[in-house]
């Protein structure tokens, strides 16, 4: 009869065509508080991790059909294989073999004629190394995370706004698609702070991100706090009919959240200006020169009237110079709410 489950218990994989031997090792494991699990064979053993996930594998070098370095190299390369300590068991010292096991992803061997007690702490040894390496990882994950995030918005910071322009930017090269970025600022928002307190600020800078992100629909596409009130997005792929229509929707959604600024010059809520750009990036050229270029827009559509966007494209005649605005040169649409 079989012990109860407990919550921690570790699960260990046996995995040999000897019943004997699967039979000894079941028995001391279990008398050690892990739960066991069996496999006569390498599909079987396959099987049998991907379903139940277990803490360590304890692999039988030698067997029909599929043999144990084989098995040990698909359980390796599965999705999880990864992070599981693999331990081969050996009966004959085969230097080839365990050379090979190694390479393809073993994390240890003993012989089958290792006494227990030392087996024991091997077997300890490599989960508690294998349980180290997954925290590590996540915690490096998680940092990785923060290290790219903006603290008071949660989306990208101006450190990884940069580094993925860049990428892009080299990838652009290659391929010889367009390019888009998006400048945006919010307007008079001194004065908003000025008026409603910082922290008032602040919950309205977290809103105009979420509206930003909202307003974009493809993986590729980045929203970044590039500055205090200004915000980037950077898009693949895109030509400058799609900037056009991300910049209008972003412009549009922030008025759409109708938050109340009173001492706005220009109507009675929050509103966005912004500058975009389009180009395919050429051989030995500097993503910078995009920043430069969406960032003159901006400063347009500040100069312009502000709760507009301007995009300027070297792609296309009917958006270049002089530049194209959603609502003209003459004064703003009210927004609907004021
Ligand atoms: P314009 O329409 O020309 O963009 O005017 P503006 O007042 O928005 O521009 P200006 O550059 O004069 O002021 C930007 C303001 O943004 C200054 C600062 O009070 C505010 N700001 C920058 N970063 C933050 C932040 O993290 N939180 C808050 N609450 N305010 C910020
Ligand atoms: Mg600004
Ligand atoms: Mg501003």
């Amino acid at each position: 009869m079989t012990a109860p489950i407990e919550e921690n218990q570790l699960l260990a994989l046996i995995v040999d065509d000897e019943p004997f031997f699967r039979t000894v090792l079941r028995l001391f494991l279990e008398q050690d508080g892990y739960r066991v699990a069996e496999a006569e064979n390498s599909i079987e053993a396959i099987n049998i991790f991907e379903q139940l996930h277990p803490d360590i594998v304890l692999l039988d070098i030698s067997m029909p059909d599929m043999d144990g370095v084989e098995c040990c190299n698909k359980l390796h390369s599965s999705a999880q294989g990864q992070h599981t300590p693999i331990l081969m068991l050996t009966s004959v010292e085969d230097e080839r073999s365990i050379n090979h096991a190694f390479a393809v992803g073993a994390t240890d061997y003993v012989t089958k004629f290792l006494p227990l007690s030392i087996l024991r702490q091997r077997l300890k040894r490599l989960i508690e190394q294998s349980q180290l390496q997954q925290k590590l990882l996540a915690a490096n994950q998680q940092l990785q995370l923060l290290v790219n995030l903006d603290e008071l918005t949660q989306v990208a910071n101006r450190r990884r706004f940069e580094e993925y322009l860049s990428l892009e930017w080299q990838r652009q090269i290659r391929s010889q698609q367009p390019l888009s970025l998006i400048l945006c600022d919010v307007d008079f928002f001194k004065s908003y702070n000025d008026t409603y307190g910082h922290l008032a600020g602040d919950g309205t800078l977290v809103k105009i991100a979420r509206a930003i992100k909202d307003a974009l629909k493809r993986t590729a596409d980045l929203v970044a706090r590039y500055g205090g009130e200004e915000f980037a997005v950077v898009l693949p792929d895109t030509d400058a009919l799609g900037a056009i229509h991300i910049a209008k929707t972003i412009c549009c959604a922030v008025r759409t959240l109708a938050i109340p600024h009173r001492n706005s010059l220009l109507c009675s809520h929050i509103t966005l200006s912004a500058g975009s750009t389009t180009v395919v990036p050429q051989p030995n050229s500097d993503f910078q020169q995009i920043i430069a270029t969406a960032d003159r827009a901006l400063y347009q559509a500040k100069a312009a009237g502000r709760d507009r966007f301007i995009h300027n494209s070297s792609l296309d005649s009917s958006f270049a110079n002089p530049s194209y605005s959603l609502f003209g040169s003459s004064a703003p649409k009210r927004c609907g709410f004021c």
